[in-house]
């Protein structure tokens, strides 16, 4: 298995990430980067994040890069600072897992996640030990900046109609779980001229109340209270806030798969042009794509794969299902924090969320997954045999069959051994007929 997964290197902190595994992937970026430049290095909340950000700021420095600390940050905050500040990027985090783990993820110059490619040079310098090691007088040198998070907050401002949304004296309910978000979302939200209730505002490593991941059975309080105080809107973040998920004015939660296609709506109702979202996304966004008449491509999963297309096309919106959303005119990664400051200029422009949601096509979906020993062999019999078949087959990521009435995808996972089954359709029984269509296929093969 690859030692960097979908989203940078992760595990139990002191167990498997150590500080010695934070000085070597440091080390071996800086070995990458030639020892020359500038990497900006912050991390999220979690109580292991300070021994592991110092260890990765002695690799680095080892490495003869000048380091700039720039603290308690979200990862788009990051990702903001190194387009403009820096050579690369080093984020302390493990983003939604749960509080005993942590992880490193790895952040190139534009400010996007570092490409596939990089990360393989990265990791055979890692198991090679072969690493820069700068002479004495050479060693690098530690800066601080504590400005990331006020320069973040405010490049969001300018890329809203943040005096249509100041105007407006909006009441949004937070629920930042203690993470990195902490530190940003109810400020931003405040200089947006709302009223800002927090809850789990304070950043806490041990993660008292909640479980870094935003699911609704976590965040009952948070619904509650958007219900009780008449706001406009809640807001919730993972634990390093990239992804957000939001509560309607009757604090209804809003499936990620609507959010995705609700932002999708409005985007393009303003500005049309192409939109990029992964195989796994709902077919929503191929129907809000046909109602613009907009051009939508499909992706491989992971919001890099989606960053990067969308750079390429000049894509106007792009996101996943999972409440990661992308706005190239602010950045290309997912962006919690903007994602709200979208939805608020949503609602000043006189829409409800309830409304938009309601008016987003409905789908119904069905999962599951099969252990399987020979991954790339069973992957390889499947697909020669859906392409022999006669319908239209993606082979983008895994592979997605598509029927007259939906879908089902059949994609390895990139860390254990099984194969998952994904259907979508407009009814349930039909999308649990195409996923065990989909198991009968895999198990015929297997
Ligand atoms: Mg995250």
């Amino acid at each position: 298995m690859a030692f960097f997964g979908t989203n940078g290197v992760r595990g139990i902190a002191n167990e498997y990430i150590t500080p010695q595994l934070a000085i070597d992937v440091a080390r071996s970026l800086g070995t990458y980067m030639g020892s020359k430049g500038t990497v900006a290095i912050g991390r999220d909340t979690r109580a292991s994040g300070e021994m592991l950000k110092s260890a990765a700021i002695a690799g680095a420095l080892s490495a003869g890069l000048t380091v700039i600390d720039v603290g308690i940050c979200p990862t788009p905050s990051v990702q903001y600072y190194v387009k403009e500040h820096s050579d690369a990027g080093i984020v302390v985090t493990a983003s939604h897992n749960p509080r005993e783990y942590n992880g490193i993820k790895l952040i190139a110059g534009d400010g996007s996640e570092m490409s596939r490619e990089a990360e393989r040079e990265i990791e055979k310098l890692y198991y090679s030990k072969e690493f820069n090691a700068a002479s004495w007088e050479k060693t690098g040198d530690l800066r601080h900046d504590s400005n990331a998070n006020e320069f973040y907050i405010n490049g969001i401002i300018n890329s809203v109609d943040h005096e249509l949304i100041r105007e407006k004296k909006f009441k949004v309910v937070v629920d930042t779980g203690c993470g990195a978000g902490s530190v940003t979302l109810p400020f931003l939200i405040r200089k947006l001229g709302c009223e800002v209730i927090t809850i789990n505002g304070q950043t806490d490593g041990t993660f008292p109340w909640r479980n870094p991941e935003p699911t609704p059975d976590v965040l009952t309080e948070l619904a509650d209270i958007v219900k009780k105080s008449g706001a406009n809107m809640g807001v919730a973040q993972d634990g390093d806030a990239d992804r957000a998920v939001f509560f309607d004015e009757n604090g209804n939660f809003i499936e990620e798969e609507i959010q995705l296609a609700m932002m999708a709506k409005y985007v393009l109702a303003r500005n049309k042009g192409p939109i990029v979202t992964p195989v796994s996304s709902s077919s929503r966004m191929l129907d809000v794509a046909k109602e613009a008449d907009v051009e939508l491509t499909w992706t491989a999963v992971g919001s890099i794969n989606v960053a990067r297309k969308m750079m390429e096309i000049g894509a106007v919106f792009g996101g996943e299902g999972n409440g990661g959303l992308i706005f190239p005119e602010h950045q290309y990664c997912r962006d919690g924090a903007m994602a709200c400051a979208k939805f608020l200029e949503i609602i000043a422009n006189g829409q409800k969320l309830s409304e938009l949601a309601a008016s987003v096509p409905a789908y119904f979906n069905s999962k599951t997954k099969i252990r399987i020993d020979d991954l790339p062999g069973t992957m390889e019999h499947v697909k020669k045999e859906v392409l022999e078949g006669e319908n239209k087959v993606d082979t983008t990521d895994g592979v997605k069959i598509w029927y007259e009435d939906g879908w089902v995808l059949i994609r390895p996972s990139g860390t254990e051994p099984i194969i998952r089954i994904f259907a979508e359709s407009k009814s349930k029984e039909r999308a649990d007929t195409l996923m065990n269509e989909g198991v009968d296929l895999v198990n015929r093969i297997k």
